[in-house]
């Protein structure tokens, strides 16, 4: 049996990163994997600028032997327009955001200033520096703002507006098709008939996928026959630069999976020591054009839950271009006791409580859906691991996952 380790490094050697690259304006690129770094042209800001509204001076010009310096207001300098050199021995009235006049060295908060006239009061103990935003405190120019293989998040977008760029050049979308094996799947929306189940490994793939800034190539429900499946797996291979889907990777009479890829391709079954998760399916689709990788997941949602998110979700980021790290885990204390596995290292559906508890959910079958839908993580539990209440455990949120 493969380690989960040893079936991700697998995964990874195989992936193949995208080439192709577009150019899209920042409104588009929400999600979306930047294909080369991001060096700035500028600083930012472009100058200082003052971090009040109050008096621009040069602290030179305040009389130290004096509590209060009395300056003639020589101009005024709101946001966004340039101001004038300092006349030296006077004082700028300076609005927050407005580029310090060059000659000043210090901008003195209006509430410790009185006016008189065209005169201004000023504490003589200001020192340089004072409320000034120094030009290139955020980005130098030069500087590399954004990495390659950096999934683009709200702030990166706001952060490449920051320096002026209006375009951005990213990987294009990885196309993942997915099929759904099952004759006893029926969609929603659909009255339920007898012997049928709801089809709802298909939307959760789906929405995976959407979530991963990826394009789906919805090849919707495959019959239970070797021909149906074929069928199904050449017109995802066509469409799509890698193909998932689920169920039928069992070794029962109308389990078709394993029968139609070694058909059509590669196939390699790997009995992976992990729980849920039957054996995951790991080949190709081999066309004239193409070979095209092809991951089979096991049928039960819960299992399509786990398996995705630790083997395909890696696979896929890598096929995307996307940087990505091992997952993060934290210590927590168990809420609740667990049985040791003597192989399979498990995933149990789990929600932390009191901040550094972990509960699970009571039923934790691999046809429970509702457990992943309540959960906020998972709970790691290795092989050979009993877990009795008040034990530390492992935990990874889904922010690492999801
Ligand atoms: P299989 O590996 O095809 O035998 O599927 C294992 C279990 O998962 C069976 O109970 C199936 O009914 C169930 N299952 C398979 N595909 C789906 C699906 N798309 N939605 C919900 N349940 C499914
Ligand atoms: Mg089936």
């Amino acid at each position: 049996m493969l380690s989960i380790d040893q079936a991700i490094t697998q995964l990874l050697n195989q992936a193949q990163g995208i080439t192709e690259t577009e150019t899209i304006s920042l409104q588009q690129a929400l999600g979306r994997v930047i294909a080369a770094d991001i060096l700035s042209t500028i600083d930012v800001p472009p100058a200082d600028n003052s971090a009040m509204d109050g008096y621009a001076v040069d602290t030179n010009d305040l009389d130290k032997t004096q509590e209060h310096s009395v300056l003639t207001i020589s101009q005024t300098v709101a946001a966004g327009h340039a101001p004038s050199p300092l006349i030296e021995g006077t004082a700028a009235r300076i609005f927050t955001g407005a580029e310090i006049p060059s000659g000043a060295n210090a901008v003195v908060m209006q509430e410790k200033c009185t006016v008189e006239d065209t005169l201004v009061h000023i504490p003589s103990n200001i020192t340089p520096n004072n409320n000034i935003r120094a030009r290139g405190q955020d980005i130098i120019k030069g500087d590399c703002i954004l990495k390659e293989g950096k999934k683009l998040q709200p702030q990166d977008i706001g952060l490449l507006a920051s320096i002026g760029i209006n375009k951005v050049t990213v990987y294009r979308q990885l196309r993942v098709a997915i099929l759904s094996t099952g004759d006893e799947l029926i969609e929603p929306g659909q009255p339920l008939t007898p012997g049928k189940i709801y089809n709802s490994n298909r939307y959760l793939l789906y929405s995976f996928l959407q979530q991963l800034g990826m394009e789906v190539v919805d090849i919707g429900v495959i019959a239970d026959t070797l021909e149906s499946t074929t069928d199904g797996l050449q017109r995802a291979a066509k469409q799509a630069d890698c193909i998932i889907s689920t169920g039928g990777v069992s070794v029962g009479d109308e389990d078709y999976i394993k029968k139609a890829v070694l058909q059509l391709g590669r196939l390699d079954f790997w009995r992976i020591a992990i729980k849920p998760g039957k054996p995951l399916a790991f080949g190709t689709i081999d066309t004239e054009e193409k070979t095209t990788p092809f991951i089979g997941l096991p049928g039960n949602p819960a299992s399509v839950f786990i398996t995705f998110l630790i083997f395909a979700r890696p696979f896929l980021l890598a096929c995307q271009q996307q940087r990505f790290r091992s997952l993060q885990t934290r210590p927590v204390i168990a809420n609740f006791s667990w049985k040791e596995n003597p192989i399979r290292q498990e995933y149990l559906r789990g929600r932390i409580i009191d901040t550094d508890k972990v509960d699970i959910y009571p039923n934790q079958s691999s046809g429970v859906l509702s457990s992943t839908s309540w959960a906020e993580g998972l709970v790691i539990v290795p092989p050979k691991t009993m877990i009795k209440t008040g034990d530390q455990v492992e935990f990874v949120p889904f922010s690492e996952l999801l």
